[in-house]
């Protein structure tokens, strides 16, 4: 970046931060994106003077709400709702919930932010949105999540709509609690219409949506690979999270050959050197979404497996590497030591899972191929938007048709990637070509409407 762009990206960082106080995950995923987009339109002046870059980073509106509800003891809970409506210019507001204790206003604005370029990505008609609560879900009894997510919908319902915003899961969200969602919603608005994704087939949900993240991360890796004549059989790949994205990550990688050796919670890590099994993942898909366990029983259950309290899986030696846990969970130390260990490639099942630090160390490194979350991991959104799809057509495809869909589209990514983060030596910084591709579309209709 040359002296001049450098100059341009700092004022556009200081405003931001000056009107974003206190909201450092937020100028984090601005700052990502920034990086790119500064330079690129230097010389359009039209994005300038609309101030396009300006208003992306400027939520249409955000909706902070009470949820209160009662717990298994008769007790009165509080907690805060929000829904960020972050840009409508290319379709409804989409994007997914968040229920964990970490949930703030910054977290939701990074990841209402990022959805606006992962979802014009993908090419389907949808903005961008992000929602959630600081509700726990860690101990609660099914009833007390039933409660908690009606109480949720109580006041969410008045802002969405098939539309107008169309949510889905994330952290802390998954089928039963978007069944549950759903289920209030239909009630209060008396009307059976797709205005959550990630529903159960019975009731209008798509198949492969909830292998859809994980799976595309896995294509998302593919590609990479195969563009540099490379696969991903053989090679040695560890997984963060042990939730619905690092699952189903895990399922594609051993189908196609790879050897997944870690998997984690917020406890830490287990590490299998021998590499998980299709039985194996079974046992963990038991262990969390029924008995909803930790991850350290892995290492009591199966012997040669090993337990890591308090620590990420990144100092293993690895081929591949999959975060699908949270944000910021490769730091610049983690990344030095994926590097050194010969890690070539990284697929982004979370969002910003790693630091503007590590991110540095990465394509420092040159040789590592690494996706950011916002391409790896929309196949979530692609598939939900193949709901939105199948509930406006009244109609439910094939296993087959929705993986046909999901591939093309992160293949269609993919290629997007390239053609706009290609440098002249052939090496492609996939983070720029997402960067650019997924602005350029929103831009271009928020240019067509006026300024407004
Ligand atoms: P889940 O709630 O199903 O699983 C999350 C996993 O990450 C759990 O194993 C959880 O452990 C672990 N985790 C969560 N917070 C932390 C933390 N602070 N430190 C360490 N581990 C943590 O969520 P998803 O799998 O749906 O989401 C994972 C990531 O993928 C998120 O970044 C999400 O935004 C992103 N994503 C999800 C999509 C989807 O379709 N679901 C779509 C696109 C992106 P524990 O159980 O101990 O909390």
């Amino acid at each position: 970046m040359n002296a001049q762009h450098a100059d341009a990206l700092q004022s556009f960082m200081e405003e931001i931060e000056r009107r974003n106080p206190g909201e450092p995950e937020f100028a984090q995923a601005v700052h990502e994106v920034a990086m790119d987009i500064v330079p690129y339109i230097a010389d359009k002046p039209v994005y300038q003077e609309l101030k396009i870059l300006e208003r992306m980073a400027e939520p249409d509106r955000i909706v902070t709400f009470r949820v209160v509800w009662e717990n298994d003891h008769g007790e009165i809970c509080v907690n805060r709702g929000f829904r960020v409506q972050q840009n409508n210019a290319i379709g409804p507001y989409k994007g997914g919930i968040r229920f964990h204790p970490s949930v703030n206003q910054s977290v939701l604005k990074f990841l209402a932010f990022e959805q606006v370029f992962k979802n014009s990505l993908t090419g389907l008609p949808m903005g961008g949105g992000k929602g959630g609560a600081d509700f726990d879900p860690k101990g609660k009894s099914e009833r007390e999540i039933m409660r908690f997510c009606q109480a949720f919908m109580t006041e969410l319902y008045k802002h969405i709509g098939p539309n107008t915003d169309v949510p889905a899961g994330d952290i802390g969200v998954g089928g039963r609690e978007v069944g549950y969602m759903f289920g209030q919603y239909k009630r209060i608005v008396n009307r059976f219409e797709g205005v959550l994704t990630g529903k159960s087939l019975e009731f209008g949900g798509s198949r492969i949506r909830a292998e859809a993240t994980g799976y595309g991360a896995v294509y998302m890796m593919e590609e990479m690979l195969s563009h540099h004549k490379e696969s991903i059989e053989g090679k040695t790949c560890l997984l963060s999270g042990a939730g619905n994205v690092a699952t189903y990550c895990a399922e594609k990688l051993i189908g196609m050959g790879g050897k997944v050796v870690t998997m984690s919670d917020s406890g830490g890590f287990i590490h299998d050197p021998g590499g998980l099994t299709h039985e194996k993942l079974q046992w963990i898909m038991e262990l969390k979404n029924r008995r909803r366990g930790r991850i350290e029983e892995y290492a009591r259950e199966f012997s040669g497996a090993t337990f890591h309290a308090d620590e990420r899986p990144w100092k293993v030696p690895c081929d591949l590497a999959f975060p699908c846990a949270t944000q910021n969970e490769i730091t610049a130390d983690d990344a030095r030591q994926l590097v050194e260990n010969g890690c070539r490639g990284i697929s982004e099942g979370a969002n910003m899972p790693a630091t503007t630090e590590a991110i540095r160390v990465i394509q420092g490194a040159k040789n590592v191929l690494h996706a950011p979350g916002k391409a790896a991991n929309a196949g979530g959104v692609a598939v939900s938007g193949l709901e939105m799809s199948q509930n406006s057509l009244r109609l439910q495809w094939s296993r087959a048709e929705v993986d046909q869909h999901l591939r093309s589209i992160i293949r269609g990514i993919h290629d997007q990637c390239v053609e706009f983060g290609t440098a002249a030596d052939g090496h492609v910084d996939y983070f720029k070509g997402a960067n650019i591709a997924g602005f350029n579309k929103v831009a271009a209709a928020m240019i067509a409407y006026g300024v407004m």
